[in-house]
């Protein structure tokens, strides 16, 4: 029979960080803190696997698991020296949830379970403290409602109805008519009190009593952990980060040590070292007489935990280090001894009950991007990794956010900040304020950015902190559960700017005597946590030197290359400077569209339009100049390094003149009649132009556009050679689905190349090869080796064609299907590989049994995608193409697929 329930304690620990997927993060590193003999109060984890059994048998406890847990239950109370619903020596547990990949504030927690009218005056006794009791109580009773009787069971109250908001009412109103500030102004018989009214209220709402059991508090709270795996929260998180349903969490019950227990007593939050900056600093937070959702609820404003890290914010607050040095320095000796078992920064949640330290929690911190690249840096300088270990450190996505913008100092010089807060996710943003999750949403839909102002953070907000370019609290500090996500995600974020006023109800803002409404815009510098009114102008973070230090290192351990998808000199040499090893698509067309393309423009509408063959041609002619210029200055921008220039992609019609002026023009040019013109433009009207008169098709019916093509791409290479340059041109003919296209072509280009290299007196170097983008291609991927010498990938009509989904019409239905989870994320983005996957596969077997040593790249959208990348190394391919600025992004993946490959 399978184990479900694991135990961890002083003696018996079963077991050890490597089972993450089974006992999820939490569970495997409580089990191995408690192997290097860190304070880990006892407890047991109900692994993952069982989640999925739950839910198979209707939400239910099979008799073989209550008898695991009676027994992983007399393992903890030994260690404990105390008694699970014990009149006299009671012990209290704690059940939280715990996936394998953390998923910060998205899943849920009860604590203080078993606490109920037989163990109350045991505890009371026992710790000589009736207000702790009571306020444990109280606490146990508004999670327990809102967690297990009312999330867990699905009902879904009313906007301002939920029950922890009718509890958080009573004890406000309790306060208010005692003349009470602050929470620890309650007495116990205030507390005593509020938890009877609290019971009658769940009682009168929820219409079911407050279980007075520790047995059926227990399985209350387990249960409702594993179907906080299907809270929405967790499925909207599940579904951003791509984690799938099928992992389950754990439920980690655990003994409980409290926080709470008077002016000796202590929670807190931290990280071994700076999240937000890589600093390598101890960096934390904590509050005295408090329990962990205190901290990270940011709800008050927690004490900074040493001195050397305090911030503008909480300088005035006492720091661990002074109040209590010796439970700072125990901290700080497991610290060290962390990062020295782990190698990596490790964020810790720790209890100290009356002077006893605890550890409750240790995993690999979530950091933004920035300090991702320095504590990887320092951690190699240091001797604590490897380089290879170094470079898995920084996830490729990270980067982005490296190579994103930060607010120009020069322009905030001027400029003077109206509130600042808590830098809690470094970068700018600047865009218009929301205050609502949905309206977040709303405005990226519509194409806006914008700024999420909020009161607290919240974790109901992950869809709109998401959407948002920028995160802006009132409340809360670094450690708060927004703050983890935003800087999980790199995203700019700044909390706790107190200053600021909320007024939700008229969606307004105020600082001081200024007022900001929804819609004005602002500046955030998540760096400083300054923020500014309008928008402040951004510069690049791409001149830092440990980001070029570090990249080095990564190309030691790359082995497939990385090209650029580029049209134009200048993308060529900003690719370059990004480590673009040469082009793997230039786009001919591109040099028909936007800024200066208006005189070749012109004259492709007239070969379009052209009566005659002969009037084709001329126009082919004429247009020759305008299409080698462009060609020649991008082989020469990328001099010494590949170019793979694509012949002529898109339909005709695309180009045809809409407007009655350029209709004019044209009609004038060619001597014909406005109405002629419109014709033979709506001629060239297809029903289907993604599958149309497009591609090598074009180069078939019109060989003489293709010969041009051709011919100036390598006159274009020639006169660089003559110039003492080292062009490497590459032909590239598209959209082919048999090797007799390609066939067809060859000889033009064979004949084209004798030519020129006759007339120049240089050879040119140039491989024919061609793009494998419709399913056909790959299945005679054997043939059309025999005449490509290379093969590039196009993702983008592979997976059109593959899946039949128009890539121009897929948002008609993308959102439901993902919403669905039919599809698990969009293939336009990033490679389907269970299926068009199958067809690269098969095409990189069958076209390197032709010819072993063909060249295969990729140049679809995919090829800048991280999960892509690993995919097209392992699926052997020579390079991928990108657009400029992914190219570092796609450096990293790939050199992250060959360290793991290793
Ligand atoms: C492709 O289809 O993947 C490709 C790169 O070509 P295009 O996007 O120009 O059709
Ligand atoms: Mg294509």
């Amino acid at each position: 029979m399978a184990k479900y329930v694991y135990f961890f304690g002083s003696k018996g620990t079963d077991g050890d960080a490597s089972m993450k997927n089974l006992l999820g993060g939490k569970g495997a590193n409580l089990a191995e803190m408690a192997r290097l003999e860190m304070p880990v109060p006892a407890g047991f984890t109900i692994t993952t696997e069982f989640c999925s059994v739950y839910f198979d048998a209707g939400r239910k406890f099979p008799d073989s698991l209550k008898a695991e847990v009676a027994a992983a239950l007399k393992q903890t109370e030994a260690c404990m020296g105390m008694k699970y619903g014990d009149p006299d020596n009671p012990l209290l547990l704690s059940c939280r949830s715990g996936a394998r990949k953390s998923m910060p504030g998205m899943m849920e927690t009860v604590l203080n379970v078993g606490l109920c009218s037989e163990t109350i005056p045991g505890l009371i006794k026992k710790s000589g403290n009736e207000r702790f009791v009571y306020d444990a109580y109280r606490r146990l009773i508004t999670m327990y409602s809102d967690v297990v009787m009312e999330k867990a069971e699905d009902v879904e109250p009313a906007e301002g109805q939920g029950i922890r908001v009718q509890l958080e009412r009573i004890m406000e109103g309790m306060k208010e008519a005692k003349g009470y500030e602050s929470d620890t102004d309650l007495k116990a018989a205030d507390l005593k009190e509020l938890c009877e009214a609290y019971k009658a209220k769940i009682k009168q709402v929820l219409g079911r009593q407050f279980p007075d059991s520790p047995e059926d508090q227990l399985w209350g709270a387990t249960g409702a952990v594993f179907k906080s795996w299907n809270g929405r929260r967790a499925v909207s998180y599940r579904r951003i980060e791509g984690i799938p349903g099928e992992w389950g969490t754990a439920c980690n019950v655990q003994s409980m040590v409290f926080g709470n227990m008077g002016e000796s007593s202590a929670t807190g939050v931290a990280f071994t070292r700076n999240p937000a900056t890589g600093e390598n600093k101890f960096y934390g937070e904590w509050l005295v007489n408090a329990q962990g959702e205190d901290v990270v609820a940011g709800i008050r404003t927690p004490n900074p935990l040493n001195e050397e890290t305090k911030n503008d914010q909480n300088r005035h607050l006492a720091s661990l280090e002074k109040e209590w040095p010796e439970s700072y320095k125990e901290l700080d000796d497991i610290r060290t001894a962390l990062e020295k078992h782990y190698k990596d920064m490790q964020d810790i949640e720790f209890t100290i009950q009356e002077g006893t330290l605890y550890m409750l929690q240790c995993r690999s911190g979530k950091r933004t991007g920035t300090a991702a690249l320095n504590m990887a840096m320092d951690m190699l300088a240091e001797g604590l990794i490897d380089g290879r270990t170094a470079i898995t450190r920084v996830a490729p996505a990270q980067l982005d956010e490296l190579l994103h913008p930060i607010v120009d100092a020069e322009a905030e010089k001027d400029a003077e900040a109206f509130v600042s807060g808590l830098p809690a996710g470094p970068g700018g943003a600047r865009g218009e304020i929301v205050f609502t999750s949905p309206d977040a949403v709303a405005a990226e839909k519509a194409g806006k950015t914008c700024i999420l102002v909020r009161e607290e953070t919240n974790p109901e907000d992950v869809e709109g902190m998401r959407a948002a370019a920028g995160i802006l609290t009132a409340r809360g500090g670094m450690t708060s559960h927004a703050a983890l996500v935003a800087r999980g995600w790199g995203k700019c974020c700044i909390v706790g700017a107190g200053a600021m006023k909320i007024n939700m109800a008229a969606k307004t803002m105020s600082v001081g005597g200024k007022t900001f409404k929804q819609g004005d815009t602002i500046t955030l510098n998540g760096t400083r946590g300054l923020v500014y009114e309008g928008a402040l102008a951004m510069i690049d973070a791409t001149e830092n030197p440990r980001f070029q230090e570090f990249m080095k290192i990564v190309d030691e351990h790359r082995t497939m290359g990385v090209r650029t998808n580029a049209d134009t000199p200048e993308d060529a040499r900003v690719a370059r400077e990004f480590g673009a090893e040469g082009i793997g698509l230039f786009r001919t067309e591109h040099m028909f569209y936007g800024e200066g393309s208006e005189e070749a423009l012109f004259v492709l509408r007239k070969m379009i339009h052209a009566g005659s063959n002969d009037e084709r041609n001329a126009a082919i002619d004429e247009l020759a100049p305008f299409v080698k210029r462009d060609i020649k200055a991008t082989l020469e921008a990328m001099d010494t390094l590949p170019v793979t220039v694509r012949l002529l992609d898109p339909p005709l019609h695309e180009f045809v003149p809409q407007s009655e002026a350029a209709q004019d023009e044209l009609a004038k040019a060619l001597g014909i009649t406005v109405d002629e013109v419109k014709k033979r433009g709506a001629d060239l009207h297809e029903v289907n132009p993604m599958m149309g008169h497009r591609g090598v098709r074009l180069g078939i019916t019109y060989p003489y556009l293709t010969e041009m093509q051709i011919r100036v791409i390598l006159e274009g290479a020639a006169e660089l050679k003559k110039e003492g340059k080292a062009p490497h041109p590459e032909i590239m003919v598209p959209v082919t689905g048999m090797v007799e296209e390609l066939d067809f072509v060859k000889p033009i280009f064979d004949r084209v190349k004798q030519q020129v290299e006759a007339q120049s007196g240089v050879e040119v170097g140039c491989l024919y090869g061609t793009m494998i983008e419709i399913p056909r291609a790959c299945l005679t991927a054997d043939k059309m080796a025999k005449t490509a010498e290379f093969f590039s990938f196009g993702t983008n009509d592979l997976t059109q064609m593959g899946f039949g989904y128009s890539r121009d019409d897929i948002g008609g239905f993308l959102g439901d299907y993902l919403e669905e989870g039919i599809l698990p994320a969009d293939p336009f983005q990033t490679i389907d590989q269970e299926g068009i996957g199958q067809l690269i596969q098969m095409a990189v077997e069958r076209g390197r049994a032709t010819r072993p040593d063909l060249k295969i790249g990729i140049c679809g959208e995919q090829g800048g995608d991280p999960a892509s990348v690993e995919f097209c190394f392992k699926a052997g391919l020579n390079y991928v193409s990108c657009s400029p600025y992914r190219v570092p992004i796609a450096r990293l993946a790939a050199a992250q697929a060959a360290v793991q490959a290793k």
